[in-house]
């Protein structure tokens, strides 16, 4: 991440954001589901033209399309405990917190956590951590994990835990695989222990830089393992020459100046593809939000609506074959927005609480990561997916074919992604609608499926 090609960048984007023929160009080139590089897209993100504005939501939703066809993949969080040794300045975990209440879950209380998850019709969960060796050790994790898939609730299983917590040894990271985990979202890890995880089998591996300019970085996380910048930072360098090939980044816009973490993302995308061959799997696009103890106001970068749109869409026609998540923190109309112009996964039906699952928190309790803007149930959200055209997705299968990295981004460029995805999503939608869906759901879902199939 080059500090002063980013500087140069900005500076360049803010010359040319009325120059029609380079933007007309750049639109061009994006038509051509090729991708932009960070230069091109600063200069759309700048533009203030309107009509340059609509072409570019018109050229995301039509890649949104083509290649991720109507497809809308559901996951949600378990949150296992919320203690954490690391200052970060905007999550309420912070170790200097002393108001939120600290929960741990035990066995028996993540049992009931994932019978209230299975109820609802969820297949895939990340499991969330803070980062804190004694209170949160791997032991800990790991039993967890197992307790995990060993819960069979009537036709109820959860069928890839995907996680959430902090480097650990090369030993625990064995042991990690061998409880059978998904995708790993760590940190910090040496290249040794990214080696251990690829050849133990790992699907994607999930971080997110946070933001990118150093100075805000180490003001942001004062205190901890995680104030390491250009450990944190290269990361995924490591990750990716422990042959890791499946990684997520994201930032959480509104700690910086959205301009320059859009464009440190994309130059995060652009080295990892450039010197490892393949870019990001997935890239998350969290907002700074309300929690306990930080109040949105104290961040005066906070993204509007119309720019995080623009965002999102940019995000999409430059990294075509790049899924894109987004959680809860948005509300549904923000979310209704996004998944037109490129979002493909999303959660629902989620607590952001420690045990928040098996019964709502009182508020006196709170435990919460983040206070939530779609507060909808899992069947809501389905139900409103078909409304909106999509088809509601429990698919697990490229984790458990081995469908990773270059195999997938091979089907992905070649549009052939579709062909796995489409059947698994209409299947695992009807299993959904049997077996979950009230009766409106389960008519609407019907509706869906044998219109899908028709086409
Ligand atoms: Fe801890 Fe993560 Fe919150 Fe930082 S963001 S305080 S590491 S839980
Ligand atoms: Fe995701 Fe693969 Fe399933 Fe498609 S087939 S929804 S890419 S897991």
């Amino acid at each position: 991440i080059s500090h002063q090609e980013i500087l140069d960048t900005l500076a360049y984007a803010e010359e040319n954001k009325e120059n029609r023929e380079l933007l007309d160009a750049i639109l061009a080139k994006a038509a051509t589901f090729k991708g932009l590089n960070h230069r091109e897209a600063a200069v759309l993100l700048e533009c203030p033209l309107p009509e340059y504005k609509e072409k570019l939501f018109a050229l995301a939703k039509e890649i949104k399309k083509a290649i991720y066809g109507d497809r809308i993949v559901l996951f949600a969080p378990l949150y296992l405990s919320n203690y954490c040794i690391n200052g970060c300045v905007y999550c309420p975990y912070h170790s200097k917190n002393r108001d939120i209440k600290r929960k741990k879950l035990t066995q028996d209380q993540i049992r009931e956590e994932v019978i209230a998850l299975e109820a609802m019709g969820h297949k895939r969960i990340v499991i969330e951590s803070g980062e804190d060796p004694l209170n949160n050790p791997l032991e800990y994790i790991l039993e967890s994990i197992k307790t995990i898939y060993g819960i069979k609730n009537k036709n109820g299983e959860i069928r890839r835990v995907n996680v959430n917590i902090a480097a650990c040894s090369v030993e625990d990271y064995k042991k990690l695989h061998e409880a059978g985990i998904g995708t790993y979202t760590l940190f910090q890890a040496t290249v040794d222990n990214y080696r251990l995880l690829k050849e133990a089998g790992i699907g994607t591996y999930i971080l997110f830089q946070e933001t990118y300019p150093k100075e805000s970085y180490l003001q942001l996380h004062p205190t901890g393992p995680k104030h390491d910048y250009d450990y944190h930072t290269e990361a995924m360098d490591r990750a990716m020459q422990g042959g890791i090939d499946d990684v997520g980044i994201g930032v959480l816009y509104g700690l910086e100046h959205y301009k320059y973490d859009f464009v440190g993302l994309l130059m995060h995308a652009e080295h990892l593809e450039a010197v490892y061959g393949v870019g990001p799997h997935t890239i998350s696009v969290p907002r700074i939000c309300p929690a306990d103890d930080i109040d949105v106001d104290d961040f005066s970068n906070a993204v509007p609506d119309d720019v995080f749109e623009k965002i999102v869409a940019l995000i999409r026609v430059s990294t075509p074959y790049t899924g894109m998540i987004m959680s809860t923190r948005e509300s549904q109309s923000m979310r209704e927005r996004g998944l037109a112009l490129g979002i493909s996964q999303i959660s629902g039906g989620s607590r952001t609480s420690v045990g928040g699952y098996k019964e709502e928190e009182k508020p006196e309790d709170n435990s919460a990561q983040f206070d939530r803007s779609d507060t909808r149930t899992l069947d809501e959200i389905v139900d409103w997916l078909l409304d909106l055209g999509y088809v509601p997705s429990f698919c697990t299968a490229c984790y458990r074919a081995g469908r990773t990295g270059d195999r997938f981004m091979a089907l992905a460029k070649s549009g052939q992604i579709h062909n796995c995805c489409q059947p698994n999503a209409l299947m695992t939608l009807n299993e959904y609608i049997m077996d979950y869906g009230d009766e409106k759901t389960k008519a609407h879902g019907a509706k869906v499926i044998e219109q899908q199939l028709e086409n």
